[in-house]
């Protein structure tokens, strides 16, 4: 039977929601959109939209990142809103779902500019964020330069040190350790459970990563460290090849001295359009969303898709890769491992304490192990596939704190 292109609706129908109930959900619960004037360096105003969309508080807190893009716009962000909830949830998180930004090209932008610009942008929706209310994050074109500064703005406005207010802050604000890496960490555990669940030893198991960055090169590293062959990983650059399995350290350095995958010594060159259909066990999309589309999903050889990007796979891919027995790890549950980090960030600025390494990594894998047995369950129980389980878990977890609340 063909899958129904809306998963959400596909988790509603299990969980057999009422329509009032799928109305709340399914909508943002608050859209704010603020001016954000800059003076650049030039003397000139330029002026840019900004926006913060608050999905959902039904469970604590909405929390989700900053977008500095010029693709930045109230609808793109409200899905991305919807999903930080669905996400925050299955994990098990106090928290709701947000996501913003403002729509500006930074690589056009000096520090000074960027400084100025993230501090407005701070103040004009200082009103609607904080650490009991939203707590942003980075996302693109943000790192924990801009939370620092975000910290700050707040610092400025209300007269006290917050460090609550933002996660994804440097390690001298109060930035979690392993906060860097515990998205990746996160992608590689689930792959160590997908292969278990398909039969594949993971030691030897050959694995294509598209998109080497945060969360790609650390989950290539993870991997690597448990015995898989990375065999191939692209960027936007182009990739790199070898069937014996990449160094994967040796490949990280080369990116990191030269800025690109391409080049790498001994290894063929890997077109970005290869790379989907190589013939590996596992396939981690760690790029853009919608890479996986009808167009392209039936050459994907693998058996194991590991979503470490956001909505890498559209609905008529995921349909593609289920009648074709290719396990899809989705989004929500794979790259939860970066907020559930930001989650012991929170937790850590509130306690006023420091959580040593060992305990954020114990935190994450238990996070992590509980939420894939969970979806796990609710997949074998309700017949499902492993995306329509997780958005069971998380739409029922979220449905019952709003119907818990009343309207
Ligand atoms: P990043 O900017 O660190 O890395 C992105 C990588 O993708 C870069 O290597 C870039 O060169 C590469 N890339 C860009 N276009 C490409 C293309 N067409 N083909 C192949 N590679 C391409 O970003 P990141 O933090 O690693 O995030 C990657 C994805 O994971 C995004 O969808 C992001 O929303 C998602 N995500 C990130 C986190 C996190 O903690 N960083 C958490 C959850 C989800």
């Amino acid at each position: 039977m063909a899958a129904k292109a809306d998963v959400l609706d596909r988790a509603m129908d299990l969980l057999s929601l009422d329509p009032g109930l799928r109305a709340v959900l399914r909508r943002p619960r608050r859209v704010v959109t603020v001016q954000v004037p800059v003076r650049l360096d030039n003397g000139a105003v330029e002026v840019f939209e900004g926006v913060r969309v608050q999905h959902s508080f039904a469970r604590g807190p909405a929390k989700g990142g900053v977008r500095f893009h010029p693709s930045v716009t109230v609808e793109g962000m409200v899905p991305l809103a919807a999903a930080m909830t669905w996400k925050c949830a299955l994990l098990g998180l106090p928290f709701g779902g947000a996501k913003g930004g403002v729509a500006c090209d930074p690589r056009r932008l000096s520090a000074a500019e960027l400084e100025r610009l993230t501090r407005r942008y701070t103040a004009e929706i200082a009103p609607f964020v904080g650490p009991d209310l939203d707590v942003p994050a980075p996302d693109l074109g943000t790192g924990p330069r801009e939370m620092a500064w975000m910290l700050d703005a707040f610092w400025t406005l209300r007269g006290r040190s917050d460090p609550g207010v933002v996660t994804g802050k440097p390690l001298c604000l109060g930035g979690a350790i392993g906060r860097d890496e515990a998205t990746g960490k996160g992608v590689a555990a689930c792959v160590r459970r997908a292969c278990e669940r398909q039969g594949i030893p993971c030691v030897n198991a050959r694995v294509a990563i598209q998109g080497f960055g945060n969360v790609g090169a650390v989950a290539a590293r993870a991997l690597a460290a448990c015995g898989a062959r990375v065999v191939a990983a692209t960027d936007s650059s182009g990739g790199v090849f070898h069937a014996h399995g990449l160094d994967v350290d040796a490949l990280t350095a080369h990116k990191r001295r030269t800025g690109r995958l391409a080049g790498f010594p001994g290894a063929e060159d890997c077109p970005a359009a290869r790379l989907l259909g190589l013939d590996v066990e596992v396939l981690v999309p760690a790029a853009l969303e919608g890479q996986l589309t009808g167009a392209n999903a039936a050459s994907v050889r693998a058996r194991i898709v590991a979503e470490g990007a956001n909505g890498p796979t559209t609905p008529e891919a995921d349909a593609v890769l289920l009648a074709n027995g290719v396990l899809v790890v989705p989004d929500i549950l794979c790259n939860a491992g970066g907020v559930t980090v930001s989650h012991a960030e929170w937790a850590q600025a509130r306690d006023g304490v420091t959580w040593e390494a060992a305990r954020v990594d114990a935190y994450l894998a238990r996070s992590m192990d509980t939420a894939w047995e969970e979806v796990s369950r609710i997949a074998a129980e309700r017949g499902v596939d492993l995306r329509t389980a997780a958005y069971a878990s998380a739409v029922g977890r979220v449905a019952e704190a709003v119907r818990s609340r009343g309207v």
